[in-house]
Formats: structure tokens, sequence, C-alpha cells
């Protein structure tokens, strides 16, 4: 403010000497140019008007006084023949700027009058008077120059809608005085804005903490209807805190985000509430850009491991195979779900890094069931990214070899968003995986794309109905659909896996439906490695399942 007010003195002076220079000026040209009996006296109307656009009346009074006597008992009439002036003639001229000066003046102090007016206008808010939220962001700009440390808050009526549309509009705008009054006993009233007829910030320099404890006792008058002349009115009033510099230190971001923290507070039954703002957006995107930052070391770090979740064959009541799914310990982040962090894999390119280890710790782990004679169907997930690098089929190729494991012991689970991303050749593709011996799953089955159609284009061994289906059979209406997928699989030959089966009663309906196989934690959850054996072993042991 202080600057502000130097240059305004600043440019005061420079325009006052601007005016006086004109002044000398035009006494000069008319000298110059013979006296004042010759046109040019009225080169002095310019310095007069400019003086009463920057000065108002005193200015273009003050410069007409000094003009009419630059102009006047010096200056001579005749400059060649040496004849001066009369006196009369130099007054009349004097008072004839004088009038005008009055005039120009009188009219620039009206237009600037109104510009004010305008100005304040616009700084107001329409119904309460109050400083609007124009006027916010420019005194925060302000306060943002020169103070430490400012806390706004926002109020919002969430209910005053409810009244206008009840009651009436006056009764609506006594409510909003009645609550700015209460605000001011909290908050000054030279620090409040109205924003909209039901939102008002304030601006202070109090801490987050002080603030938070007025918010509370602001708040708590209105546990209790207030009353509106004999009317008692129930307001629910929600409140937002940001801070300077805590959350930022540009004016238009921290508005914006004075108005997000009222969405902070999602239970729509809290009638009161103060939320400070949490900028869990930004927090999500750090942590996200952590984890991918770790990932890129699990690999070297030995964090990864695999589990393997067993699928039971109905019909003969025997383990028919097991899906390999990734775990991820990570050293810096713990325990990070493969929904988390196969999204970001994905994302950042090292999914065909990661889907390689899985393929050749798979591969490794059926040698090593080898050794112990058992022979076990493994599926690995296979997502759409990897596809677009044919080297992993090459890759899969090499290992089995090397490990002398049949290819019909590993299965790539596929969903229908890979066979249809237009940048993989699904059908070049599905021919070399079977060239290979490797059967093929349509995995979740039944989400997103999910059409019939696909289920008949797609010549893919078996097909894995996703786990939301699978819920929604408990639902009656639900069950025709999913019957009518199992029966089109099978009349085109193709083998149903029900995944994320619960209960008994899921498992009881698929088998009357006709479903071949079973995943989920009904039977079992996913497993370490050493524990599959003996699992499959005792499994088929253990009797009829239904
Ligand atoms: P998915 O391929 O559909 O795998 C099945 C998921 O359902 C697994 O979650 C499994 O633990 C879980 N599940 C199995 N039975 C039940 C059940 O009865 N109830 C419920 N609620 N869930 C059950 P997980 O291991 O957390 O994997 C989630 C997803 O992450 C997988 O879904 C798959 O899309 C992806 N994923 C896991 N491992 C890998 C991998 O090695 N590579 C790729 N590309 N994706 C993987
Ligand atoms: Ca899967
Ligand atoms: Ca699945």
């Amino acid at each position: 403010m202080l600057q502000f007010r130097k240059l305004e003195m600043k440019i005061k002076v420079i325009s006052a000497l601007l005016c006086i220079l004109l002044i000398a000026a035009s006494a000069a040209i008319v000298y110059r140019t013979g006296g004042t009996e010759f046109a040019f006296t009225h080169t002095m109307y310019i310095p007069i008007v400019l003086a009463g656009f920057l000065f108002g009346i005193k200015g273009s009074a003050s410069a007409a006084l000094a003009g009419g006597l630059a102009l006047g008992p010096w200056m001579p009439m005749n400059v060649a023949e040496e004849t001066m002036q009369t006196p009369g003639s130099w007054l009349i001229r004097t008072v004839f700027f004088l009038s005008m000066a009055l005039v120009v003046g009188y009219l620039f102090h009206h237009i600037q009058k109104d510009h004010e007016r305008e100005l304040r206008k616009s700084y107001e808010h329409f119904a309460t008077g109050y400083p609007n939220s124009n006027k916010l962001r420019l005194d925060l700009e302000q306060q943002i120059q020169k103070q430490k440390e400012i806390t706004l808050t926002i109020f919002k009526i969430d209910n005053l809608s409810y009244i206008n549309k009840y009651v009436d509009d006056s009764m609506e705008k006594r409510t909003v005085f009645k609550v700015l009054d209460i605000l001011s006993e909290y908050f000054p009233k030279d620090q409040t804005y109205c924003i909209t007829m039901n939102k008002f910030v304030t601006v202070g320099n109090r801490g987050i903490e002080d603030t938070y404890q007025k918010v509370e006792e602001f708040l708590h008058r209105f546990i209790e209807p207030i009353h509106i002349g004999d009317l008692p009115v129930d307001l629910f009033i929600k409140s937002g805190i940001v801070n300077y510099p805590l959350h930022s230190s540009d004016a238009n971001d921290l508005m914006r985000k004075l108005s997000r923290t009222l969405d902070q507070d999602q239970d729509p039954s809290t009638e009161t509430s103060i939320s400070i703002y949490e900028s869990t957006i930004a927090k999500q995107n750090r942590e996200d850009y952590e984890i991918m930052l770790s990932l890129y070391e699990a690999i070297k770090n030995d964090e990864f491991k695999l589990v393997y979740q067993p699928k039971i064959r109905l019909k003969t009541n025997e383990v028919m195979g097991v899906e390999a799914l990734l775990r991820w310990n990570s050293r810096t982040k713990g325990f990070v779900s493969p929904e988390r962090f196969i999204g970001m894999a994905e994302y950042s390119g090292m999914i065909v890094e990661i889907t390689k280890w899985v393929i050749r710790n798979t591969i490794e782990q059926l040698r090593d069931w080898k050794k112990e004679g058992m022979q076990i169907k493994t599926a690995v997930n296979i997502s759409s990214k990897d596809l677009k690098d044919e080297s992993i089929i090459e890759y899969t190729r090499e290992l089995l070899e090397e490990n002398d494991i049949d290819p019909g012991l590993l299965e790539f689970e596929l969903t229908e968003r890979t066979f249809l991303d237009n940048e993989v050749n699904a059908g070049k593709l599905l021919d070399e995986i079977s060239e290979l011996g490797l059967k093929i799953s349509l995995d979740d089955f039944g989400t997103g794309y999910n059409s019939l159609i696909n289920l008949v284009k797609l010549p893919v061994d078996y097909v894995k109905l996703d786990h939301f289906m699978i819920s929604s059979i408990n639902d009656r209406q639900n069950r025709p659909l999913v019957e009518g997928v199992i029966r089109t699989a099978h009349t085109l030959g193709k083998e149903i896996i029900a995944e994320g089966v619960e209960t008994e009663e899921q498992v009881r309906l698929l088998n009357r439906m006709g479903c071949d196989n079973i995943q989920g934690y009904y039977f079992s959850k996913p497993l370490p490695p050493e524990k599959v054996c003996s699992f499959i072993r005792g499994f088929g042991q253990a009797g009829a399942v239904i």
C-alpha cells in the first residue's frame, strides 16, 4: 500500500510539472509568434484541460490563473511593434480561462465520481453491500505482498435456497443479514466478503488453529434454530479453511482451494462442518509417483513373489490348474496391491519387464513342481501392453524349452481389451500363442466390452466369468444372463471358469447352470508355491464338493 502511495505521489508531481511546462511552452509560443494579438493564445487551453483531467476543478482553476498571468501584463500584444496589452484585455482573458477551467474541472470531477461509483459497485455484493469476490481477490493479492500468514475461511449456508423456496426472498435476505451479524461477532466485518447470497469469506491473519476455534464457536450458535422475527430457522452451515503460505501463495489458487474445501465433507447428514483444505489429489499423485519409482527397483531388489490360486473342476472335483498372481512387498512402501501397481506399470511401460519376470518364475516353478512329480497347469496374466512387444512369445518359447516344460501346462489370460486393442494384431498373436501350444483364457468376461459377439469371435480355450457377474447371480433376475453365457460358450466348445466364487450357494447355482470350473475364496485363497502341491493332493481326497 505504501509503495502504491509513493508511486501515486510521483505521478502527481510529474503531472504537475508537465502542466507547468506546457503553460511556459504556450507562453513562449505566443511570444515567438508575435504576441497575444495572434491566434496562439489558444494553446493555453491544453494545460488547463489537462490539469482539470488530472487534478479536478482546483487543478484546472490554478492552471487557468497561471496561464492568464503568463499571457498577462508582461506579454506584449505585438512583439514586433512593441505594443503592450491593456489590463482589461489580459484580465478578461484570465476570467475567460477561469470560467472554462471551472466547466472542464466540474465535468471531469463528475466523470471521475461516476467512475468511482461504478468501481465501488463492481467490488460490492449487490444484495448485502459487502465487498464481493472481485474485492477479495484484489485485497488478497495486496495482503500476500505484505503479510506473513493469512487464513481464509469460507462459510456456506447449505439450506438457504429452501428458505427462499418455502418462505420468500425477503426472509432469505433477513436470514443472510442475521448470519452476517452473528459472523461479525467472531470475524471483523471489514474483513468479511460476500461471494454469493449463501457464501461468505473471512480473511484474517490468525493461524489455522485459532481460526478453527473461532469457526467452531460461530457454528456453535447454529446448533439451535435462530430466530428471524418470530420464525425459528434451522440453518446448516458448512465451512472450510485455507492458509497462506501453507496451501498456496497465489491468490487465485487459494480461492479455488477454499471453495474446494466445501466438497471435502461428503457426509450429507452433517448439518455443520469445518474442513481444512486437504490436497488429497496432490497427495495421491505424489504417492503414485513414489510407487512408480519404487517399482523400478522392485525386480532388482527381489521384492516380487508369486502366489497361486487353485481352480476346481466341478465335474471331477479336482484341481484343474492354478492362476499365478503377483505380490509386491516393497521395501519402502510395504505391501502394494496389484490393482494399484499393475496399472502404473502399464502406464510407465514397465509391465513388459514385470510380465517377463512372472513368466520366468512361473516356468521355473513348473520345473520345481515337476521335480516333485506334479504337473500343474498354470495361468499367467498378460496385459495388452505386453503384446505390443512380440518378443514375449519368443521369450516364453525359449524358457519352456530350457526348462523342459510342456507348453500345454502354461496358459495366458488375456482380457477382451487386449484382443480389441487396435495396436495389437490379435489374429496373428493368437496364432503364435496356439502354435506354441499354450492355452488361452478370456479373462474378466462380463466387464467392459463384454459382448457375446466377442465370445463367438475369439478363439480362446476358457472363458473366465468376472466376479461381478458371479456376485450378481445372488439376484434371481440376473441368472438367465449367466446361464446364457455358459450355454453359448459350451456351444462354441469353450470351458467356463467362474471367478471370485465365495459362497456355497454360488457354487451350487453355478453347478446347476453347467459351469465347468470354479476359482474363488470358497475353495482357496491364492497360495504360496510350497503349499500348492499339498493342497492339490489333499483336495482330491476331500470327497465331493457339493
Ligand atoms: P484377476 O486376473 O481377475 O485375478 C483375480 C483376482 O481376484 C485376484 O486378485 C484374486 O486374489 C482375487 N480373488 C480370487 N478369488 C476371490 C474371491 O473369492 N473373492 C474376491 N473378492 N477376490 C478373489 P489380485 O491378486 O489382487 O489381483 C488383482 C488383479 O491384478 C488381477 O485380477 C489381475 O488383473 C492383476 N494381476 C495380478 N497379478 C498379475 C500379473 O502377474 N500380471 C498382470 N498383468 N496382472 C496381474
Ligand atoms: Ca486373471
Ligand atoms: Ca479375472
